[in-house]
């Protein structure tokens, strides 16, 4: 067989037999975002290229370098985007958003588009699960979206990651800092990389960020922001820790941590992980103080994260996290003959009316065949009708996994399947691990009257 084309390089596709991961993923997250008080947003996946310029900084990597845009046929300048913050800060000054109740807590799960070497963890359409929190200022803030990345963690059960934490201070700090920087970066000017050159006058600190190995040896000596903080930075960044420990989060400092995009300020963190490779960092943030302004809003302290959904399931995959099997159908009909096919596609209607998952087959296959097709699919039961059963108005209702079979009237198939399967879930009803004792449950046999 030939292929017309193949996918592009770096993006992949999410199979029918594996998108229940991340399906659960992504559910468990909103669930997530619903108990920290976060709705989703849902923005555009191009945007004016000019947002991105100034919302990521036009010195990053990701702007310089990684970013898909193009001219549309109307002459318009667009990206794909290549983060989520941008989108969601544009769209919570265009609509209003600032003018109500703050902060607004808003999340997303959406594709992003980076021109990057494709590797493991590494793809040039990827998948965030983002939070943005627009309006505060306050270090709870910052210790609560940390609190609630490790709330999803912990919900999916992933473990060893470690919380790496940093404060990269105000503009106020930075000045002084990227003198610093600058001075110290000048002794290796010759050295760094053609990128970084041009860094060095226009943002110094973007240098720390650069994934050249030679550039990365010379930051290793570079003066760390955490002794320039000012007091204001310092206080705040004290204050997010204090929470965190009162949550009993550990972290630890990683004063190289500056992030990569430029318009973080004060808190910036990192969960990392060292059971994925080289693209250990699953979840990145921090603090952005400075965006709304920069997008032509009123000041607005504000703060986020990303999480790499690719990078999320690598991690649970390598530490063998459990996920919940594939939906398997309730109910298959395997019907014989014409009469039969006509009395399973009206079971299959009431069926799917009061929200099982019915089938027949479609491929007018054999008996034996249909009941190996169900089985394949995973079927929690199945009934065979035939024209005996049409003209009796009774068939068997077989349990695919004990093989017990009970006889239903055709008539009112959906509440005999209901009394049925609903009496074998109760059965096996379980909380933390016990049976449930349904006559102490309800009362029953323990009348107080
Ligand atoms: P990295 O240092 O790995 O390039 P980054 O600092 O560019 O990451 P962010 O912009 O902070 O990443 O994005 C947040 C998260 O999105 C990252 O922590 C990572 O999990 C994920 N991510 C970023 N780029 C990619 C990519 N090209 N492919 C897959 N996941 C990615
Ligand atoms: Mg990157």
């Amino acid at each position: 067989m030939a292929l017309i084309t193949k996918a592009i390089k770096g993006t992949k596709d999410v199979l029918p037999r594996e998108v229940h991961k991340n399906q659960y993923i992504e559910g468990t997250a909103l669930d997530i975002a619903e108990r920290f008080g976060y709705k989703e947003i849902r923005t555009p996946v191009f945007e004016h290229t000019e947002l991105f310029q100034r919302g990521v900084g036009d010195t990053t990597d990701v702007v310089q370098k990684e970013m898909y845009s193009f001219d549309d046929k109307g002459g318009r300048n667009i990206t794909l985007r290549p983060e989520g913050t941008a989108g969601a800060a544009r769209s919570f000054l265009e609509n209003g958003l600032s003018n109500e109740a703050l902060p607004q807590k808003v999340c997303y799960l959406t594709s992003c588009y980076r021109y990057e070497k494709p590797q493991a963890g590494r793809l040039r359409e990827f998948h965030q699960f983002g939070v943005e929190c627009f309006g505060t200022a306050s270090p709870l803030a910052d210790a609560e979206i940390i609190a609630m990345a490790k709330a999803l963690f912990d919900e999916l059960g992933v473990k060893d990651l470690e919380l790496q934490l940093n404060s990269i201070g105000c503009p106020e700090c930075r000045a002084k800092y990227n003198e610093a920087l600058k001075e110290y970066f000048t002794g290796h000017k010759d050295e760094l990389c053609d990128t970084c050159k041009e860094r060095l006058d226009r943002n110094p600190m973007r240098i720390l960020d650069c994934k050249s190995p030679v550039d990365s040896k010379i930051g290793e000596g570079a003066p760390v922001i955490l002794d320039y903080l000012c007091d204001d930075c310092q206080q705040h960044f004290d204050r997010v820790k204090e929470y965190l420990t009162a949550q009993n989060i550990e972290y630890t400092i990683n004063p190289r941590i500056v992030r990569g995009l430029d318009y973080y300020t004060k808190t910036v963190f990192e969960f990392v992980s060292d059971s994925i490779g080289a693209q250990g960092t699953v979840c990145g943030g921090g603090r952005y103080d400075g965006l709304i302004e920069e997008l032509g809003g009123q000041p607005t302290p504000s703060l986020g994260f990303g999480m790499g959904l690719e990078r999320l399931m690598l991690l649970m995959e390598a530490q063998g996290c459990e996920f919940p099997e594939a939906a398997a159908p309730d109910l298959f009909i395997v019907a014989l003959g014409e009469k039969a096919t006509l009395k399973a596609v009206d079971i299959a209607k009431d069926m799917r009316a009061e929200g099982f998952s019915c089938l027949y087959d479609l491929n007018g296959r054999s008996l034996r065949a249909q009941m190996k097709y169900a089985d394949k699919l995973g079927a929690k039961y199945t009934i065979v009708i035939g024209d005996n059963e049409v003209d009796e108005g009774v068939a068997k209702l077989k349990d695919m996994k004990n093989g017990t079979e009970t006889e239903l009237a055709l008539a009112t198939f959906v509440s005999g399947y209901y009394s049925i399967t609903l009496s074998e879930q109760l059965a096996d009803l379980e909380i933390n691990g016990e049976e449930l004792d349904f006559n102490s449950l309800f009362g029953l046999g323990n009348n107080q009257n």
